[in-house]
């Protein structure tokens, strides 16, 4: 896959985009980012790449010739392109798994204020948030995009499943995860993890998932409900003891 990213920034990504496993994707082969500066389009003399706002106000804005240029540059015409901006939609699992499946596409990041209005309506960009708050600019939030994204490709994760069982992809939030040693400091991990049976151990986990999904992300438990998932007769039995129990005054957490 093909990442183009665009910003006045390249140098935050460097760090990121080289290590683990967006490194190793990037050295495989299967993840291709290119990070361009938009700030080698300018034509002002000044190599200036934003202005203040029409209408007053604080802050500055990307005016359009290195914008609309760079996009050029970079083969953007008829591509999905994003503009990672607060006002877009939240970025979600789905969204990333429309992304994983194209060959390639754009993101551009917007800094202070943010860009002149006619890039995102000329390109018909896709705006993208991560979140209802406000970043000083859009390349921590395209990096938050490039790695979820990444995670989906094939190959890109060492062991293929180890995607599946992940918070909100099965629909439900993880259950606890426990490792070595067996006892920490008085500590215990479950007795069902060692007792070598996979299908109680999958029941446990099961349930673990549906009671943290209960107690935290009610949203997330009804999608989940709604999406009538296929169930084992004992899954069904977990399913419906633990929506029957009534729900907890504080998270125990
Ligand atoms: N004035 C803008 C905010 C600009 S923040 C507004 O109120 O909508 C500066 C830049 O950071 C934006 O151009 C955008 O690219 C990025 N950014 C800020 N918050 C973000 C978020 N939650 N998700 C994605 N990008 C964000």
């Amino acid at each position: 896959m093909k990442i183009k990213i665009l910003t006045q920034f390249p140098d935050m990504f460097g760090p990121v985009f080289g290590e683990s496993i967006l490194g190793r994707a990037a050295e495989n082969g299967i993840l291709d980012i290119d990070v361009v500066n938009i700030r080698d389009y300018t034509k002002d003399k000044h190599r200036k790449t934003d202005d203040s706002p029409y209408g007053g106000g604080a802050g500055m804005v990307m005016t359009p010739q290195p914008a609309f240029d760079a996009l050029s540059a970079v083969g953007a015409e008829g591509k999905r392109v994003l503009y990672m901006s607060p006002r877009g939609r939240i970025l979600d699992h789905a969204l990333a798994q429309s992304l994983a499946a194209e060959e390639e596409f754009v993101i551009l990041c917007g800094h202070y204020e943010g860009v002149d209005q006619r890039i995102i309506d000329a390109w018909r960009m896709e705006e993208v948030s991560i979140g209802d708050y406000i970043l000083s600019g859009g390349e921590l939030a395209a990096m938050v995009l490039v790695d979820t994204v990444a995670r989906l490709i094939p190959g890109v994760l060492g062991n293929e499943n180890s995607g599946n069982e992940e918070s909100v992809y099965s629909g439900l939030l993880e259950y606890d995860q426990y490792t070595k040693p067996r006892e920490y400091g008085g500590l215990s991990v479950p007795e069902v993890l060692f007792n070598g049976n996979h299908e109680l151990i999958h029941l446990w986990q099961f349930e673990n998932s549906l009671r943290l999904t209960k107690q935290r992300r009610q949203d997330l438990l009804e999608k989940y409900l709604a999406n009538h998932k296929i169930l084992t007769k004992k899954e069904k039995k977990i399913l419906d003891n633990v929506l029957s129990e009534p729900p907890k005054l504080e998270d125990e957490d």
